[in-house]
């Protein structure tokens, strides 16, 4: 089938590459001429693991970029709306940039298409969507509105969309029933999967994927439901890793005794500086204004935000336990992007983290594999750099080391160099990448989420199990002295 993106972001470039590598034509459409002349060239505007082989795969034969809308809908069969969903001010969903490309493609329709919503949207969208079709010169007849949330994540997207849990398909009429199951064909039937050449897939793969038909406005809640639920997973684990850690527990071993419930699942549940990226934290907030608009106070997902905000702040708690004052300290920041995989730093914990500590007088110096530069075209500040290319570089001469994504590498670190290089032995981890013995081992203190801080065998410290870290415990280095002490103070 001929199809068009519009919006080659994260979800459109990655959706049109994938659907061109199942075997449609496609064409990646974008406003923003700088990343399609990146394309064209042969570049790929975003990290994303397999993307830039499977472009290059299909570049100028079955896929496409351009940034004309019109010519674009006019040669195809189905138009994908995949641009960016903003949250407002007021916490709802900003959809101008969906009724804005919507207008655009009303003037192009010149024969039957499929328009579909890939976009997360609040339910209901689909209505005004038909409506502003219409109303920018469509005929009723010429086009069928569906909605096909996406779910891939960032970082295996390509993985995600092309070996998805399931595709969801929201059709109101049988042109776009046939249309969506034409265009996902590949995949339901399993033909994709028999390919030599096709993408490599989990091991666990049952062989063809699950599409799951409804009515559009319940894809459309579908896709918000899913993520509120996610969020919610993330908000509880991190509730009851206040409580272990007030208690001693470890939250680690609680995690693995939860998740590994069937019914429950370990995925989700990792307790550390909260949720972030360009997608839960505008989806959540979207939904709980949807909510309110159909007169349901959903007061739940106000207590998932409100956890989510108060890790970040309970986590500035442990960095002051572990450091005492900021004020002219030097911290090695280990991560930018929102979550490891990606250089996106859209909403990223880390970044609000990385503000904080600025704002309180300390000096950062970050590394990310990726998102450095992301990361500095956000937030610039003479207090900040994101010059080192190690986390050893960062580590050397630092007052104390803090992990805030979850990058494969930092779980792998030499922590006896680590050791080495730091000023003070002080170890901060907002991701629960080590065991507390592991880092102890090396003659680092380990502050970790939802355990009590561990001390290493030489140092011999007044610490009990099971006090809140954040109001009792303080680690007070002094200059020229290399072995930290641990006061308390109540
Ligand atoms: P993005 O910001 O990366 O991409 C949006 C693209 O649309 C940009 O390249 C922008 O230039 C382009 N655009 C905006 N207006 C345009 C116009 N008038 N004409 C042509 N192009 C235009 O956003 P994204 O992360 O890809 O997200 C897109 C949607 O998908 C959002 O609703 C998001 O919530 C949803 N989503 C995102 C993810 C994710 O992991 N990023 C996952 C699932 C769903």
């Amino acid at each position: 089938m001929k199809i068009a993106f519009i919006g080659s972001g994260y979800v459109g470039l990655v959706s049109a590459t994938c659907l061109a590598e199942i075997g449609h034509e496609v064409i990646s459409v974008d406003n923003d001429h700088e990343k399609i002349a990146t394309l064209e060239r042969g570049g790929v505007p975003i990290h994303e693991h397999l993307l830039g082989q499977l472009i290059n795969r299909h570049h100028g034969k079955r896929l496409h970029f351009s940034t004309d809308v019109r010519d674009s809908v006019r040669k195809s069969d189905a138009v994908f709306i995949t641009v960016g969903t903003p949250q407002s001010e007021t916490g709802e969903a900003d959809l101008s940039f969906v009724e804005a490309v919507a207008s655009r493609i009303a003037s192009a329709i010149d024969r039957k298409k499929l328009i579909v919503e890939k976009s997360t949207v609040p339910v209901r969208t689909c209505d005004s969507l038909r409506k502003t079709l219409v109303l920018n010169g469509a005929p009723r007849d010429s086009f069928s509105v569906a909605s096909n949330p996406e779910f891939l994540r960032e970082g295996t997207a390509v993985t995600d969309f092309l070996y998805p849990d399931r595709i969801v398909a929201g059709a109101d009429d049988e042109f776009s029933v046939s249309a969506l199951q034409e265009i996902y064909a590949p995949l339901t039937s399993g033909d994709y999967y028999s390919l030599k050449d096709r993408v490599p897939g989990p091991s666990n793969w049952p062989g063809k994927a699950q599409m799951i038909l409804t009515n559009a406005k319940s894809a459309e809640l579908i896709k918000h439901a899913s993520n509120s639920f996610l969020a919610m997973k993330i908000s509880f684990i991190n509730a009851v890793s206040r409580i272990s850690e007030a208690v001693g527990a470890d939250i680690s071993e609680v995690c693995a005794g939860i998740g590994s419930d069937n019914r429950i699942g370990p995925k989700f549940l990792n307790a550390g500086i909260g949720y972030g990226g360009s997608c839960f934290p505008k989806d959540i907030s979207a939904f709980h204004a949807v909510a309110s608009q159909y007169g349901y106070d959903f007061s739940l997902l106000s207590e998932v935000m409100r956890i989510n905000e108060e890790q970040r702040s309970q986590f500035l708690c442990k960095v002051r336990s572990a450091v005492w004052t900021l004020r002219g300290k030097r911290l090695g920041v280990l991560g930018l992007a929102f979550k490891g995989g990606t250089e996106d730093v859209r909403e990223s914990p880390a970044i609000a983290i990385v503000k904080a500590l600025v704002k309180e007088g300390a000096q950062v110096h970050a590394y990310d594999p990726v998102a450095s530069s992301k990361a500095a075209a956000q937030f610039t500040d003479p207090s900040v750099s994101y010059e080192a290319m190690s986390p050893y570089e960062v580590a050397e001469g630092s007052d104390a080391l803090l992990i805030l994504t979850e990058w494969k590498e930092f779980a792998d670190l030499d922590l006896s160099r680590i050791r080495k290089l730091l000023k003070y032995p002080i170890f901060v981890d907002g991701r629960n990448l080590y065991s507390p013995k592991q880092v102890t081992d090396a003659g680092l203190v380990y502050y970790s989420i939802g355990r009590p801080p561990a001390l290493p065998k030489e140092i011999d410290s007044p610490i009990e199990a099971g006090r809140e870290l954040s109001d009792s415990v303080t680690f007070v280095p002094s200059a020229g002295r290399k072995t930290p002490a641990i006061e308390q103070s109540a």
